[in-house]
């Protein structure tokens, strides 16, 4: 079983997913066709389903190529992104299932970056493929829903195993951590997560992937009941309260414009 990172774009990424037992495999988003399957043959593993998270074009733009270059290739998608996920031939639910091979992932409802926004869970390899909704220390901005579905949607990938590891689907974790350090700058793993970061980067290296646990520790997105955080809120704007999604709104927004 493998995760292979298939960069997309200037800074996307795919993800290559890997059922050893049969040599099948799926692509978490497609945005290039072309480099999607020049890295599957590269793994000699059999393409047979694209895992769509949501329908902006950055995440399934290759979709329509996928699909003529490789005839049955299943597209999987929300039915709730209403019809805008190209070639989509296989709709999902919340709580619905896709399978690669004999590896099964788990769907995830995670609406407000895109209403129909969902994420992959397997947890045969303790992975979770999360789209633009979590990021490495960030999460994506709140285009359909409102900032209490996002925190909603959050909520509910928080809510897995701690050791989960975490594919997002942006390299976003460098400007993500630096803002985040705004907010709690005495916050110990948050700067340990920043300085590797940085590290990684400057030696050409991805950040991905996270973990659940890690994310808990140093994602502002997740951390309103952090006091730093709070302190810092309300110092920007001491008319905030205790709210969660208060909080949460006040720095998505401030996050927005940083
Ligand atoms: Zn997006």
């Amino acid at each position: 079983m493998g995760i292979y990172i298939v960069p997309q774009l200037s800074d996307n990424f795919a993800y290559l997913v890997v059922d050893d037992s049969s040599k099948e495999a799926a692509i978490v988003d497609c945005a290039e066709a072309d480099k999607v399957i020049a890295a599957a043959r590269a793994h000699g593993v059999k393409l047979t389903s694209v895992l769509t998270t949501h329908w902006h074009p950055d995440h399934s733009g290759g979709n329509e190529d996928i699909a003529a270059k490789i005839p049955g290739i299943h597209i999987y998608g929300a039915r709730a992104e209403g019809g805008r996920i190209p070639a989509l031939s296989n709709p999902v639910d919340d709580g619905g299932t896709v399978r690669i091979g004999k590896l099964e992932g788990r769907v995830i409802g995670i609406p407000a970056h895109t209403n129909g926004h969902v994420a992959y869970h397997f947890p045969a390899l303790n992975a979770v493929f999360t789209g633009d909704t979590m990021f490495i220390g960030g999460c994506g901005r709140v285009f359909e829903g409102k900032a209490a579905t996002m925190v909603e949607s959050l909520a509910r990938l928080a809510a897995l195993p701690d050791s989960t590891a975490v594919y997002c689907g942006h390299e976003y974790t460098e400007k993500n951590l630096r803002f985040a350090l705004t907010l709690e700058p005495n916050n110990l793993a948050l700067r340990a997560k920043h300085d590797a970061a940085v590290k990684a980067r400057a030696a050409g290296k991805w950040t991905v992937p996270s973990t659940i646990g890690d994310e808990k520790q140093i994602n502002p997105f997740l951390r309103t009941d952090s006091a730093e955080l709070r302190t810092s809120l309300k110092k920007i704007d001491p008319s905030l309260s205790d709210d969660r999604v208060a909080l949460f709104a006040k720095a998505r927004e401030l996050k927005d414009r940083y």
